[in-house]
């Protein structure tokens, strides 16, 4: 290979890509960050205006190590630009007693130790009233520790405070194949043919058209934010209802919180509907209509009554999705010339600063600090 334009490419400068690009730059590593959008835009899977950060991660108890990391390194990447990217609001996780919620919830906590409380019903009702149609098998666990982050402007923080450590980021440019080469890579790009010794791909729901063979189906995910029925009501924000997961006895989670900003709650369901389909993260089906939130609607009419049956705003996001849910992670096929950085499968934000770190650990060859092994991208 001709002498490289750097050391490492980093593909996609989502939350996954501008968090490794950062943090490799905080590790003085020679890198090229590309994106073929402007970093905090709204075709990916990082806009939407918050995410829900908790460290009793549900979806798995050894991501509660880099639930706890990434919580430092937002505080970190906060002081470094200058930006508030973490709002505590303390957080709930609702549902049956047996439910995965949790359960889960619990194991994570319990594993680790994680200060949480555990309130019955009764208590869930006199605390955050507005939570209803609960029943006496309904348990809540309180994580003082959750809060949200600023998606959007916590990308355009991690890139701008890696360009200003060194890296260089080229935005408007579409990567279009990687090129793996003796002791190193091509990044072909539709003006371009970058050389360098490593790529990380952190493509988010464009990863397996840039590396085949992953596990990664992609779901359209809406978003949804409503106001209350009657708009001189109070008690619909943060206060009262802080980030919430929900699980329903049919099954179904309801997320969300209470008014922000602008005086809307951001709520949305998960593993129901057809709303939820897979797509093309490249075609036209970006349009929202009210199938897309008549599901969600109908169960909020009982779970969070007093809101408007139709929403003030909504959009169209992604979900990455691998078959565990888990992210992935690592080098396919041990490849010392590939890291990917994906398959976030809907719970990755929180953990993308601790991701960076791990990415960067990768690309030196150190080994990782939080457990990763779970998420290796050959794990199938
Ligand atoms: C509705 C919704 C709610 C969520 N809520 C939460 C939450 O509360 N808490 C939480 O922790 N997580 C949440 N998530 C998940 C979280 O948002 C994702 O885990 C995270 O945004 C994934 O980031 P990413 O970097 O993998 O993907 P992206 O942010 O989509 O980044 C991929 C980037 O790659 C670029 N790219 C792709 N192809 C190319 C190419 N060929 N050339 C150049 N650039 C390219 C894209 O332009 C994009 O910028 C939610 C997700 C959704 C959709």
């Amino acid at each position: 290979m001709r002498s490289p334009d750097a050391e490492v490419a980093v593909v996609g400068l989502g939350a996954f890509g501008a968090a490794s690009l950062w943090q490799l730059a905080e590790a003085g590593v020679s890198v090229i960050g590309l994106d073929r959008y402007e970093p905090g835009h709204g075709y990916g899977s990082s806009h939407g205006g918050t995410r829900m950060f908790r460290t009793a991660c549900l979806e798995h108890p050894d991501l509660v190590p880099l639930a706890r990391r990434s919580g430092q390194l937002w505080q970190e990447l906060s002081a470094r630009a200058g930006e508030t990217l973490f709002a505590p609001t303390g957080g709930v996780l609702i549902g049956p007693r047996d439910g995965h919620v949790v359960a889960g919830t619990l194991a994570a906590a319990r594993q680790h130790d994680l200060a949480v409380e555990v309130w019955d019903a009764a208590t869930l009702g006199a605390r955050l009233p507005r939570h209803a149609g609960l029943a006496a098998h309904h348990v809540a666990v309180w994580e003082p520790a959750a809060g949200l982050i600023p998606p959007e402007a916590a990308v355009r923080a991690a890139v701008r405070v890696a360009a200003e450590l060194g890296a260089q980021v080229r935005t408007g440019t579409r990567v279009l194949t990687i090129e793996l080469v003796d002791g190193g890579a091509f990044v072909h790009t539709t003006t371009d043919r970058i050389a360098v010794r490593q790529v990380v791909v952190a493509a988010g729901a464009w990863l397996p058209g840039l590396v085949p063979g992953l596990a990664v189906r992609v779901l359209r995910v809406p978003i949804t934010w409503f106001r209350p029925a009657d708009p001189s009501a109070t008690g619909y924000d943060l206060a009262a209802v802080p980030v919430f997961i929900r699980e329903l006895d049919d099954g179904a989670c309801l997320w969300g919180h209470g008014a922000h900003t602008g005086g809307e709650l951001k709520l949305g369901l998960e593993d129901v509907g057809t709303a939820m389909r897979t797509m093309d993260p490249d075609g036209d089906d970006r349009r929202v209509t009210p199938a897309d939130w008549r599901e969600l609607t109908d169960r909020l009419a009982v779970a969070l009554p007093g809101l408007a049956p139709e929403p003030s705003r909504a959009a169209v996001c992604m979900y990455p999705l691998t078959p565990d849910r888990q992210f992935l992670l690592g080098r396919p096929g041990r490849d010392p010339r590939l890291v990917v950085a994906g398959g976030d499968s809907g719970h990755g934000f929180k953990h993308a600063a601790g991701v960076g770190e791990v990415v960067a650990d990768l690309v030196r060859r150190r080994a990782p600090r939080v457990p990763v092994a779970f998420m290796h991208p050959d794990r199938w």
